[in-house]
Order: C-alpha cells, then structure tokens, then sequence
C-alpha cells in the first residue's frame, strides 16, 4: 500500500468524508499548510474518497474497493497527480512540448509509486510551466474513463508560472477553477498560500492543514518512525514544528548519519590496523554525550546481525540484503574485510563487544575511549584472535568501568 491515511488529523478527514458522502465538498480546494504536515497525503484521501465506489455507504474511502486499491497504488485512471517539474527542453513544436511533460510526469510518478514521499528533482528549478497546465485543462475537460467523476491534484500551486506567454491557457485554466466539469474536482496544494496567484486563490475553496502538537508528533515517531527513546522523539517533534512528514524527514536523515558512522566503525575493524582503528575513534569526542555514539552502535549492531546471517548460510533473513550481496555490490559500503568472510563465531564476538559497548554507552563512560576499546575487540574477533574479554566477560565489563 503506497499511499495512507493522514496522521493525526481525525476530525478534518470526518467533516470531508460526510461532506463527500452528502455531495457537499466544493469541485475546487486549495489544501494549504506548512511543509511536511501532509498536504500530498490528504489531497490523495480527498481523491480516494471522491472514487471510492461504496460512497454513499458513508465511510469513505473505505479502502478495500477496487477503486481504493487503484488509487492507493496512483494507479487509478480518474485520479490524476500533477506536480512542479523541470523546464521543458525546446521542442518542435506545442503538440511536442505538452507530450514531453507528459513522459516526464509519468516517470516521476513511477518514483512515487516505489515512494510516495519521495522528494522529486530537490535541487532543480521547478515550475508547472504553460504546457503543463494546458495538460490539466485538456485532461479535466474529457470524460472519466473508469469512474463517474475524475479527480485532478495540483501540487505546489503557488509555482504555476505567470502566463503572460499564454494568456488564453492562463484564462483557461482559471475558468476551469470557477467552473469545473460536473465530473471533475480539482484539488491544489500550497505551502504557501500567499504567493498564490490571486485569481487562483479568490476561485477555491481553503482547507488548511494544522501542524499537530509536540506531543501527537512525538507519538507518531515513536510509533511509526520506530525512535523507541522518548527525549529523542520529543527532540525530534520539535524540530519537527508539528509536520509529521518533517519528523520522518529528519529522522531519516539521522539515521543516514548513523549507517555512515556505522560503515566507518566496521571498515575500521576489518581492516585491523591500530592506524585504522585510532582514526575511527578520534572522530567520537573524550567527553562526549550518549547520544554522539548510541545510533551509530546501535546501526552496527543490525549491520553484524546481517553480516551473522550471511555467514550462517541465511543471506535470505538480512534486513538489508543490498549490503551482503557480495564485494562491490554495495561499493565500498560492503562488508568484507580484504581477508574474506568473517565466520559465524567472529561475528557473535563482534556483537558481545558492540552490546558491551552499548553497556558502557548507557553508563556515561567516555565515547572515544568505547569506541577504541570495541574496535581493538572487533578486529581481534575478524581476525581470529579473540582477546579473552569476550561478550560480556567479566574482564570486559571491567576493562570498561575503568574507563
Ligand atoms: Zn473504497
């Protein structure tokens, strides 16, 4: 299922889903709010509840109808998803430019069906250019194809450019807002409502989308972003500023940080040398906080869980299977050290030294000094020559309380 229910906004969606079900929602809305509360979500809930098929059943969208499934996979024919894209090259001729943009929506919605909150062109100048909106218009004048009405979303409104070039696809467009077909409904998105153009936004209807409180946010990391630690997914909601798709923005890009620390820790053990091991550890401060180290043990950990299915003949059980293909298949992120393989047992003693280290995370002790006392711990185990103070000796736990 690629597309879902907006979080933590349960009264707004019960006023759409009567007003859809008692044919009262406006054919032209304007779903506005800040970046990351869930614009593209809720316009996409709007449509499946415009297509569901049991309607007038009440609870819309249900889900489970054939329309529901099309749609939540952006696969239904009626429900069609336009957004700001690159510039056009030249072309021939109009006919040619307007099947350009086409083709190139469509490999973009290929990415949104692999994940719908994928970020699209991030560093290009993005625009809904003339030929783009001379699309819509042309798309929202026929007949559905599958259903009786046809649902058009419009991302990031505010980017459609001034049209002086085009006046009558400008003015077609506009008449398109006041009154649509019968059959259609349109239903733009903004950021930032402000930098509408006035004619569009004195021709549809507000819906604003509120970010959700610290706490509510909190909540949704916790239990779908899985930040098990209550400090860090308050820290997290925060920054967040009450847009729940932030929130998995940032704590995505954390973790990215911590599978890069991670990678570092263990192409620091394999490959053995003290030069080696001393350089990943200075990167960790002598006095540093938990939290410096904690995420990226705790991606090492998963990375030798991997790495112990692999060597026992279970490649099929590792959570990220790209990483264990084999050398190369993951670049230099793989996890083979020059000598091959680690075996099942060199690999058990790595994760006794990381849950050790975890220990002695949780205890305050000095992040650098961990860090070099687990390396010189990992490497010994890939190397074949365990150092006695092996998953949770005695001698470790108290090589580390000295610490
Ligand atoms: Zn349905």
């Amino acid at each position: 299922m690629n597309a879902e229910r907006p979080w933590g906004q349960e009264d707004l969606l019960q006023r759409l889903a009567s007003a859809v079900a008692g044919r009262r929602l406006p054919q032209s809305l304007l779903v506005h709010g800040p970046e990351g509360v869930g614009k593209r979500s809720l316009a996409l809930w709007i449509a499946r509840a415009l297509q569901c098929e049991p309607a007038e059943a009440g609870d819309v969208p249900c889900e489970a109808c054939r329309s529901c499934r099309m749609a939540a996979r952006l696969e239904h024919p009626d429900i069609h998803l336009h957004f700001p894209m690159p510039r056009p090259k030249r072309a021939a001729s109009r006919a040619k430019l307007r099947e350009a943009i086409e083709a190139q929506r469509h490999e973009r919605l290929a990415l949104l069906r692999e994940d719908l909150h994928a970020r699209l062109d991030p560093d290009a100048v993005t625009g809904l250019y003339v030929a783009a909106v001379e699309n819509i218009r042309d798309q929202a004048s026929r007949r559905p194809s599958m259903a009786r009405r046809s649902v058009f979303v419009v991302e990031d409104a505010e980017r459609m450019v001034p049209q002086s070039a085009s006046p009558e696809a400008a003015n077609a467009f506009l008449k398109l807002l006041e009154e649509p077909p019968p059959f259609a409904y349109i239903v733009l998105t903004s950021g930032r409502p402000d930098a509408l153009l006035p004619t569009i936004r004195s021709r549809t209807v507000p819906l604003r989308v509120a970010p959700l409180p610290t706490e509510r946010v909190a909540a949704y990391v916790a239990e779908h972003l899985g930040v098990r630690d209550d400090d860090r997914a308050r820290a997290v909601a925060r920054r967040a500023g009450g847009a729940v798709y932030r929130a998995r923005t940032l704590v995505d890009s954390e973790a990215g940080e911590s599978e890069a620390a991670a990678d570092a820790l263990l192409a620091a053990a394999l490959d053995g040398s003290p030069q080696a091991r001393y350089r990943a550890a200075s990167r960790y401060s002598a006095r540093g906080a938990r939290g410096e180290l904690e995420p990226a043990l705790e991606a090492l950990r998963l990375r030798l869980r991997d790495m112990l299915c692999v060597a026992a003949g279970a490649a099929d059980a590792a959570l990220d299977p790209d990483r264990t293909k084999g050398p190369g298949a993951g670049g230099d992120r793989g996890v083979r050290g020059a000598g091959g393989e680690p075996a099942e047992g060199a690999v058990l003693e790595a994760l006794g030294a990381v849950d050790a280290a975890m220990e002695g995370v949780g205890r305050n002790l000095n992040p650098q000094a961990t860090t070099a006392l687990l390396l010189e711990e990992m490497s010994a185990a890939f190397a074949g020559r365990s150092t006695g103070r092996t998953a949770g000796t005695p001698q470790f736990a108290g090589v580390l309380r000295g610490l």
